[in-house]
């Protein structure tokens, strides 16, 4: 028998060789330099942030480099596919404005010329390289049941072996005549294809990681499993193919998959292909009681991307952020650059973090405040709007009907140097502006503060109305008047005359427009009541005093 008579044998419907796959996906036409990156998510039904993190750095380099970022999708885990699964990676990727050149798309079809890019769709590829292998003497069939890979591991354990099948553990299967193995075949027994090792764990790989440098690990010998027994290939074989035909020039990827760097860099070798370079990127961590972990998809809500859209966070302060821990220098280069589009600024793995990087959530919103501060009234409101059809279908509605005050109320104190920066989320917005609506302001309690006493109340707001408010004054006038309604009350209208003698007076200006601002929005914290006041309208400021009044 020949090795290409068992290997047909192994793998029996296999429509195409390993050369035609090569032909066909032949070389990139690309410039000097240019990269190709891909991100290659599995389809859990999630995307975590950490692959956003990945996302924006694999698409980053590739296209400030003039090359080419891919979306491939690796579902060879059957167990862990959800439904679904790849629908949710494409659309929040592209939901958090990740361009992939090349990909799957919603509608069941490909771009770029280098697809299938679902590895499912792939089998045939991935089948035709191990078939060459076995031809080559490099893989073999193994009939390992579950219990006797078991057996092995206890006895491993029992003599403080390492764990694996590797060496004399795997010598029965590794020399076992093709005539045997086809007889198995026959028989029915079900088998994987594994790798015949050639490596000596006393000798190290090394290899210069572009974020890490240089990694120095001991070889693998493991005879590793290429083929499942349903002839599904595992991640591992399927990625040194994939990334050799799709023409990756740089993986980057999770650092926990840096312990499998041995194996990965004996797969190139096997099938005969210059590895690619690997960028591992550090993972993000979180502190909590002072240590620092892995965000967790289970733990932690804010390691689903989805987090961030459900929160309104907009996907630009996302964006931001994410270059802020991906590159030291990228937060210096903002803030000297705020107008500039972000994807101006180069990244450069030397700038890349080589340990952990530290997701602060209120560093996030500090960022994503700023950014908001930079948009406009009317872009705050239409934001605000998408947001909440999705997800607060009332304030949609209330948005809609009043758009008017709405962006006139989002407008106050924003096109100025020092714009106010009140909400980091667009589910932040409501609770900021809910009392411009009229239809809000009936059943509300007020938030009372130096001056509590309801006569005195009523009476500050009865002698202003009658005598000094008026809605065309301007700001300073508008502030005159509420001092002279304190001279008149016996509040100061100074704030130093008030600390000096502060037993001279019964309060001060501020208690004073405290008790106009909590009457008319029920809270002492708001942007400049003038402003509200004149919003509301001279009608809906008198409902509301008359509402005190009682
Ligand atoms: N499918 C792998 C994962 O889900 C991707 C690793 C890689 O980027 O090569 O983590």
């Amino acid at each position: 028998m020949t090795r290409e008579e068992f290997a047909d044998i192994l793998l029996p419907n296999v429509e195409h060789t390993r050369v035609y796959y090569e032909e066909k996906y032949g070389k990139r036409n690309l410039g000097d330099g240019a990269m190709v990156t891909r991100l290659a998510p599995s389809p859990t039904g999630f995307v975590h942030i950490g692959s956003l993190y990945q996302a924006v750095a694999a698409q980053k380099l590739a296209h400030q480099s003039g090359g080419v970022c891919f979306l491939r999708i690796e579902d060879t885990d059957q167990k862990r596919e959800v439904e679904n699964g790849i629908e949710q990676i494409i659309t929040s990727l592209k939901n958090y404005d990740v361009q992939f050149d090349e990909g799957p798309l919603n509608n069941g079809e490909d771009v770029g010329a280098y697809g299938p890019y679902i590895q499912s769709k792939r089998k045939d590829i991935y089948q035709a390289f191990v078939k060459d292998l076995l031809i080559k003497d490099l893989a073999y069939p193994s009939f390992l049941t579950e219990e006797e890979k078991e057996k092995i591991t206890e006895k491993q354990k029992a003599i403080k072996s390492r764990i694996g099948y590797f060496g004399p553990w795997a010598s029965a299967e590794r020399n076992m005549s093709m005539e045997e193995a086809v007889e198995k075949v026959r028989a029915g027994i079900p088998y994987t294809i594994r790798l015949k090792s050639h490596g000596n764990f006393l000798r190290r790989v090394v290899i210069e990681d572009c974020i890490k440098g240089e990694i120095s690990i001991p070889e693998n010998d493991m005879d590793h499993i290429l083929l499942k027994q349903d002839g599904i290939p595992t991640y591992h074989f399927a990625h040194a193919v994939d990334d050799t035909l799709m023409h990756t020039t740089h993986v980057t990827r999770g650092d926990e998959w840096i312990s499998s760097l041995p194996f990965h860099i004996e797969l190139f070798k096997a099938l005969g292909y210059e590895p690619p370079k690997y960028a591992h990127l550090a993972t993000i961590q979180k502190e909590e009681d002072g240590k620092k972990r892995k965000i967790s998809k289970r733990k932690d809500p804010e390691a689903n991307v989805l987090y961030y859209t459900e929160k309104g966070i907009p996907v630009k302060a996302v964006e931001i952020y994410l270059m802020t821990l991906l590159n030291s220098n990228f937060e210096e280069w903002y803030l000297e650059n705020p107008n500039r589009d972000i994807h101006e600024f180069t990244l450069e793995f030397s700038k890349m973090s080589t340990s952990g990087a530290l997701f602060d959530m209120e560093k996030l919103l500090n960022i994503s405040k700023n950014y908001l501060s930079t948009l406009s009234a009317l872009e705050v409101y239409q934001n605000t709007l998408e947001w909440a059809k999705v997800y607060d279908e009332d304030f949609a509605n209330l948005l809609e009907k009043e758009k008017d005050i709405a962006i006139r109320t989002l407008n106050i104190e924003r096109e100025s140097e020092k714009p106010r920066k009140d909400f980091a989320m667009y589910s932040e917005v409501k609770q900021n502006i809910w009392y411009m609506f009229k239809e809000n302001f009936d059943n509300v309690s007020y938030d009372w503060q130096k001056i509590t006493d309801l006569e005195e109340i009523k009476h500050i707001l009865q002698v202003y109305m009658d005598k000094y408010y008026d809605i065309s004054d301007d700001n300073d006038e508008w502030f005159n008047k509420v001092k002279l309604l304190c001279d008149e009350l016996g509040y100061a209208s100074n704030m130093k005359d008030y600390k000096k003698n502060p037993e001279n007076y019964k309060g001060n200006v501020a208690d004073v427009s405290t008790v106009i601002r909590v009457a008319l929005t029920t809270s002492s914290r708001t942007p400049n009541l003038k402003d509200i006041m004149e919003i509301l309208g001279i009608d809906e400021v008198k409902r509301r005093i008359e509402k005190i009044k009682g």
